[in-house]
């Protein structure tokens, strides 16, 4: 790209787009949303003012839900403290905490929070790690299955799958064929668990991080690279 890059500013209802507008020797005119929230704008050189502010106000909407949603895996989340109106992350998406004392321990989702029933003596810390870590089990489980056919020709058995707090890791994987995989992950999107997943089950093939196991990964999930991205950003949060 060897064009000038132009800052601006499109308001759209009580917001304001902030955008990098480059022209280009191209057809069409792009939007792209990128993960930090910044916007760019690539136009042919002959668009007019007009044109350029009519498009914006078309897109500003999804504009709008794209940053949304690559806020939601912002690395600004201040520490927990497990209370009403806080937002914790379940698949990729955050919800509303919502505690309610109750006389029985239950974690629920509904009407997009996550409520915490909970008995005296009992902290919302704990109730909703122990919840998190019974869907991590359920899920994990779920997307193994779901991708394990992926691999039927390359002759690996069915991995035992276990749970475990790992600080600085998502999954390994032992060459007897157990897959471990952080909890920490049911706050992911479904795409990153199973990314994590089938890059355990490429190493069962491939003992390595090699150019094979590249292309065994790229071959069993082409996008992937937009699901590890995605992980990253749920890693700081
Ligand atoms: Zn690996």
């Amino acid at each position: 790209m060897s064009d000038i890059k132009i800052e601006r500013v499109f308001p759209f209802g009580s917001r304001e787009i902030n955008y990098e507008l480059y022209y280009q020797d191209r057809k069409t005119l792009g939007i792209k949303v990128y993960p930090d929230c910044k916007v760019r704008v690539t136009a042919p050189k002959n668009t007019s003012d007009d044109q350029l502010l009519k498009k914006l106000k078309e897109k500003a909407p999804w504009i709008i839900k794209q940053q949304n949603e690559f806020l939601s895996y912002h690395p600004l989340t201040p520490p927990r403290q497990y209370v009403n109106g806080e937002t914790h992350l379940y698949l990729g998406r955050r919800y509303k905490l919502k505690v309610e004392p109750s006389n029985n321990n239950e974690v629920k989702l509904y009407g997009g929070r996550l409520v915490v029933f909970k008995k005296d003596n009992y902290t919302v810390e704990s109730l909703l790690n122990q919840w998190y870590r019974q869907k991590a089990k359920h899920i994990f489980q779920e997307t193994l299955i779901n991708v394990l056919p992926l691999f039927h020709h390359y002759q690996i058995n069915e991995p035992e799958l276990h749970i475990k707090n790992m600080p600085t890791r998502w999954g390994s994987c032992t060459p007897h064929g157990k897959v471990i995989l952080n909890p920490e992950l049911i706050k992911a999107p479904k795409g990153s668990i199973e990314y994590v997943i089938i890059h355990e089950l490429c190493h069962l093939v491939h003992h390595n991080h090699t150019k094979v196991f590249y292309a065994l990964q790229e071959k069993m999930m082409p996008d992937w690279k937009k699901w590890k991205e995605r992980l990253e950003f749920i890693l700081n949060s």
